[in-house]
């Protein structure tokens, strides 16, 4: 089964799928967690282009083309190879967060990322989607109480509408889309992954 959690940043994203995946492996399932950008060799190379503080002259159309590309070979390196082996995979991001970020956020026309996409995922979509929901001001202060703990990257300097964007674009997808469920994120890690282990069991997934 292929999971993705989705949602705006500092939304805990990354805890709750390292909480998942305990928990899951404790249930006796066997568990594959990885990332996005990222999450295979080439991949995690394509991210470090993407997030390098540097790269201040990149296009947002450049910028689409690179995670859709990094998508590709995280699909084919790491994803593909789990679910044959039978695991549960779960990434912290998949293409709603193009979508969301490169498409609303950024004002690149969405079926534009979803052309660019289709060619790099094919059909290869989750099964489901977990969208984790704060409000943007509460993942903004979550991410500036954890520098020092946590590089700044290039897409970390993005004024608070830009992610006010993003939650609403997400917000939206759920409505419009079976696949994605809906859970808070505004409460310890610990509950959240706590329902989503219970979304997980009613979508018969577990
Ligand atoms: O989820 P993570 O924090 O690893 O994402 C890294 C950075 O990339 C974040 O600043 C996030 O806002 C940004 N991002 C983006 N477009 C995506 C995925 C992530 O701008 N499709
Ligand atoms: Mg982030």
């Amino acid at each position: 089964k292929f999971i993705s959690l989705e949602g705006p940043d500092g939304s805990g994203k990354t805890s709750v799928v390292r909480a998942l995946k305990e928990m899951l492996e404790a249930s006796g399932y066997d568990v594959l967690t990885t990332r996005e950008p990222g999450g295979s060799p080439i991949a995690e190379r394509i991210r470090e282009v993407i997030l390098d503080v540097d790269n201040t002259a990149m296009d947002a159309r450049t910028e689409a083309l690179l995670f859709a590309a990094s998508r590709r070979q995280h699909l084919i390196e790491t994803i593909l190879p789990a679910l044959e082996k039978g695991q549960i995979v779960i990434t912290d991001r998949f293409v709603d967060s193009s979508i969301a970020y490169q498409g609303i956020a950024r004002g690149i026309p969405v079926e534009d990322i979803w052309a660019i996409n289709k060619f790099g995922i094919e059909d290869h979509m989750p099964d489901l989607t977990l969208l984790i929901d704060v409000p943007a001001e509460v993942g903004l202060e979550r991410i500036y109480k954890a520098r020092g703990q946590r590089q700044f990257d290039r897409l970390d300097q993005e004024s608070i509408d830009f992610h006010q964007m993003v939650r609403e674009a997400f917000l939206n997808f759920e409505k419009e889309n079976e696949r994605i469920i809906l859970v808070n994120g505004n409460q310890s890690v610990e509950k959240v992954a706590q329902e989503c282990i219970t979304v997980l069991k009613d979508k018969e997934l577990t």
